[in-house]
Parts: C-alpha cells; sequence; structure tokens
C-alpha cells in the first residue's frame, strides 16, 4: 500500500469529475520538512512553531527563531507555508515556563491569550518570521481567537513590527497574509466580521469539535462518544464555508479530520478544497480523492446532512457512498 501512494507522490489531487483539491502538510519541527516532496504536498497549512519551544531547554531568542523559520521557507521552496504562532498552554507545555496551575487548561491561560498579554513574546516571534521572510511569501496565523477584536490586537502587533523593520531599513516580505485559526465556537457568531478582517481562515478541528461539544479532546473515556461526524458539528462547519465563500477568503482544514479519508470526503462534500493534514495521510486521501466522483457526492450530502441525526448516518452514507463508487 505504501508503495501505492509514494507512486501518488507526483500526481495531482483531482477528482475524477475534475475539481482540483490542495493537499497540504502539516508540521512543526525541521524534521519533518523532507516530507512535503515526500509526500506530494503542495506547501505547508499548519506549521506548529510550538514544537521549536517544547523541545527547547530555555525561550527561543529571536535569531534561533528566525533559523528555524527560514529554513522551513527555504526547504519548501516557495510552496506556500502558513505559520501558527505560538500555540502553548493546554495540552502543549513548555518546560521552561512555568504556568500556574490552572483548573481547565485548555480553556485557561493559552495560545493568543497568552500573546496578547505578554507582547514581547509574540513581538519577538513576529519580528523572527519577518526577517525570515524577508523578499518572500509569510502566511501568518492566531490560534485560539475567541472574538475578532483579538485577532485586531494581534495584527496591531504585526503592523509595530513591520513599522520597526521599515524604520531599520530591513527588506520586508514580499507579501503577507494574516490570518487566523478557527477553533473556538464563539467565532461562528463573528464569522462576518472577522470575514471582513482577514486573508484567510484555516479551521482547527481538533479543538473546534472539543469545544463544541464541550468534550476534551485527549480524555480516551469520551473518545468515540461523539462523532466527528456528528452533523451539528458538521453543520457548523458547513456553514463556515459557505460564509468563506461569499467573503472569496480561502479557507483550509487542518485538524485531524482533514486527514481521515472518509471525514476527508465530507470536507469535500461541503465544499472545502484545501485541507491540510499529517505528511503520512497525504497518500490515502489523495487515493480517495482520485476515485471520487465529487459532484454527486456533494448532492447526496447535502441532503443527508439536513436530515441526519447521528454521526453514524452520516457515516454509512459515506461509506456506502464510497463503496459503491470504488
Ligand atoms: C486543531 O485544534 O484542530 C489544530 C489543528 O491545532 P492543534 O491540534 O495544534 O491544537
Ligand atoms: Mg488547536
Amino acid at each position: 500500500r505504501l508503495e501505492q501512494y509514494s507512486k501518488l507522490r507526483d500526481k495531482e489531487a483531482i477528482s475524477k469529475d475534475g475539481t482540483d483539491i490542495s493537499l497540504l502538510m502539516n508540521a512543526g519541527l525541521l524534521v519533518d520538512l523532507p516530507n512535503v516532496e515526500g509526500a506530494g504536498a503542495q506547501g505547508i497549512g499548519l506549521f506548529r512553531t510550538e514544537l521549536q519551544f517544547m523541545v527547547a531547554e530555555s525561550f527561543p531568542r529571536m535569531r534561533e527563531q528566525e533559523k528555524v523559520y527560514r529554513s522551513v521557507l527555504d526547504a519548501t521552496d516557495g510552496l506556500p507555508v502558513t505559520f501558527r504562532s505560538l500555540d502553548v498552554g493546554g495540552d502543549k507545555v513548555l518546560a521552561f515556563l512555568r504556568l500556574a496551575p490552572e483548573e481547565n487548561p485548555a480553556m485557561g491561560w493559552r495560545a493568543i491569550r497568552l500573546g496578547l498579554d505578554r507582547p514581547g513574546l509574540l513581538r519577538t516571534q513576529m519580528r523572527a518570521l519577518l526577517h525570515a521572510a524577508a523578499g518572500r511569501h509569510l502566511r501568518l496565523m492566531f490560534p485560539m481567537i475567541s472574538e475578532v477584536g483579538e485577532f485586531d490586537a494581534a495584527k496591531a502587533l504585526f503592523e509595530r513590527e513591520i513599522a520597526h523593520l521599515e524604520r531599520h531599513g530591513y527588506e520586508k516580505p514580499a507579501k503577507i497574509e494574516l490570518g487566523t485559526m478557527l477553533e473556538v465556537p464563539s467565532l461562528l457568531f463573528q464569522l462576518e466580521e472577522l470575514l471582513e478582517r482577514v486573508d484567510f481562515l484555516s479551521i482547527g478541528t481538533n479543538d473546534l469539535h472539543q469545544f463544541m461539544m464541550a468534550s476534551d479532546r485527549g480524555n480516551t473515556r469520551l473518545s468515540g462518544r461523539y462523532s466527528n461526524l456528528s452533523p451539528a458539528f458538521l453543520r457548523a462547519l458547513s456553514r463556515i464555508q459557505q460564509k468563506a465563500q461569499e467573503h472569496g477568503v480561502p479557507v483550509t482544514v487542518c485538524g485531524e479530520i482533514a486527514g481521515r479519508p472518509l471525514a476527508a470526503m465530507a470536507l469535500l462534500a461541503m465544499g472545502y478544497r484545501n485541507l491540510s493534514m499529517s505528511p503520512s495521510s497525504i497518500g490515502p486521501v489523495k487515493a480517495m480523492v482520485l476515485e471520487l466522483p465529487l459532484e454527486p457526492l456533494s448532492e447526496g450530502f447535502a441532503k443527508v446532512l439536513s436530515t441526519s441525526l447521528s454521526g453514524e448516518e452520516v457515516q454509512k452514507f459515506l461509506t456506502s457512498f464510497a463503496e459503491t463508487h470504488s
């Protein structure tokens, strides 16, 4: 099977009826980078910058961060890379950053909250990214945004860093795009305002599912209880896709479900065209895409989504569609 997938490496992901799908890779360390080409990814849809921090013994300095970001851009050789600013706290622990114990760390002082309260950290990272991307394309997004005001505040910090570059005569990136992760359900109710502000969106379905279902993503007693194909959850994803499309804002799904062929089918059926996943998932998802008549799937799926009450029903539809069309 692995051999079969490696044959697909240089093939573009186009559905059987001719729709282009962009399959991107999630990464976080330099060791991941050789996989970009190996897996046949069209870029890095999510670069988790916190991994460099998680394996370090002390806070990486600006120049150390810059070095990593530059290596990432060098290794991907012009393919798009979406960096995510530091997402620590919750399940992501830094050895050298002693955070006070919290009752609910997943909903605690983490990610962009920490970044906005400790702007020195965030600005150092932004500066490192701007230097690394001099003359190139920089895409940056923020994790765990819960209100549009947080995006505005992060963007304001970023603009100060750009002004700093200009003041000191450093070369700027040739192109800059700022976006946000959508992983907190409140944003569903500020979607219009958000879409007016961002250059792109990336849906973190791991956290979005956890918070929509009020179900800890790491709790094994709950795993399997609330399906990733739950109609309530999928309807939220469908709404995000529609709104983003109306606003002409590109959207990617970068949570685990993007890398599971059956769930990826559901995403494609709802209109998603950019999926970012772990490198080992690209082959299986690409194999699925190549066999997929997307238009009939989308039609059937819209009905299923509007009538199903459980993830099992959705799953049954997708499985039988896959069986009858392979
Ligand atoms: C997510 O929440 O879906 C996501 C992609 O981010 P992480 O898994 O790093 O929290
Ligand atoms: Mg997340």
